[in-house]
């Protein structure tokens, strides 16, 4: 197994047979190999950086019903609430003050944030910041929609593409929802000129090795600025309840093929790595990851934004994630960049 991660190391590629077996080994040497040559590769890429993302949970209104999200339609358990203009700005302010170079606007689909909200709190948003990156990630949109957010002035967008097979992905999705519409809002992204993030959960219910693989089969297609992968977890409120999450050793394996595959790629350290193992995201920063988005939202709505069960750095004291992930990136041996962070690709 180790000949596979050298391999892996020196040609950025495998074979189909021998991803399935590097993801599914449980070769403990193989492991802390193919962890030392991410790290080798990303700091050949990024040095000892980690790029800040400020994460504004704007939104956990939603109009969709994936089955596995804590704030999907269905849950009439899920406490609802938007932030309005002044909140964001407000979180802007503070997120700057506190170094953050990269805003990030996430939510669930919410009918209210229309291009008409949008692009003029984009525009202040770059006028007062101008250092500043601006960073959505606001589901599925008309191509119009994302020509006007970028010509406000939106810089990237985040958009998992979730599973890239058809099969999976409709295990994961309500019928009327599609992957075709995700992967065609991830070409058009490209093409309007953002720097995108595709990714999908580790250890979703139904996911088979096959399906990973389909997965960095189609982010070598995409090649995206950013990855997200992160464990799933499950949400009490959700069909899938009763499944079994994502493991912190398949997560930190696919961090390290993904960043041997992607040397230059933008691989952030999740909550959700965070939220299974009390250390995940330092294992994930020595395992090649580069990016972590500290929590910026108002903290009277943190709670709210409750994607899966036992979400990290929702409480009072996680009021300044800041101090706690600087701490926590030293140390791993790494240092916080301050600046926005593109990816050199
Ligand atoms: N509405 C936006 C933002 C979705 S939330 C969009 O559609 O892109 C951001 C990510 O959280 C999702 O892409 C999904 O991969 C992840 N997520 C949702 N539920 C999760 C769960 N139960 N466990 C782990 N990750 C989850």
């Amino acid at each position: 197994m180790t000949e596979t991660v050298h391999k892996l190391y020196t040609s950025g590629d495998l074979s189909d047979s021998e991803l399935k077996a590097l993801i599914e080994t449980d070769d403990m040497k193989a492991a802390e190999l193919l962890r030392s040559c991410a790290d080798e590769v990303r700091q050949k890429s990024y040095g000892k950086k980690v790029f800040l993302r400020g994460l504004i949970e704007v939104s956990s209104y939603c109009r969709n019903d994936c089955l596995y999200c804590g704030i999907r339609r269905s849950n009439s358990a899920a406490e609802r609430y938007r932030l309005s203009r002044e909140d964001i700005l407000a979180c802007c302010e503070n997120g700057y003050e506190l170094g953050f170079r990269t805003f990030v606007m996430q939510g669930g689909e919410d009918a209210f944030f229309t291009d008409d909200f949008l692009c003029p709190l984009i525009s202040e948003i770059k006028e007062k910041y101008p250092d500043c990156a601006v960073t959505l990630s606001l589901g599925e949109r008309s191509t119009m929609s994302y020509e006007r957010l970028k010509e406000a002035g939106a810089d990237r967008y985040l958009l998992r593409h979730e599973a890239a097979s058809p099969g999976l992905y409709s295990k994961l999705h309500p019928q009327e929802m599609s992957l075709e519409n995700r992967k065609e809002c991830l070409f058009t992204l490209k093409k309007l000129g953002y720097q995108v993030g595709a990714g999908f959960m580790v250890g979703a219910p139904y996911q088979t090795t096959d399906h990973i693989i389909a997965d960095l089969r189609f982010l070598q297609e995409l090649r995206p600025q950013m990855i997200g992968i992160g464990p799933f977890v499950p949400h009490h409120n959700t069909p899938f309840a009763a499944e079994k999450g994502g493991t912190l050793g398949l997560t930190l394996r696919l961090l390290g093929i993904l960043r041997l595959m992607f040397p230059k790629v933008l691989l952030p350290a999740t909550t959700a790595l965070g939220t299974i193992a009390p250390n995940g995201r330092e294992l994930g920063l020595q395992t090649g990851c580069n990016v972590v988005m500290p929590n910026l939202s108002p903290v009277k709505v943190r709670k709210k934004y409750d994607l899966y069960d036992n979400k990290i750095c929702t409480g009072e004291e996680a009021a300044e994630c800041r101090g706690c992930l600087q701490r926590r990136i030293e140390s791993a041996g790494y240092k916080i960049a301050q600046e926005r962070g593109d990816a050199i690709i």
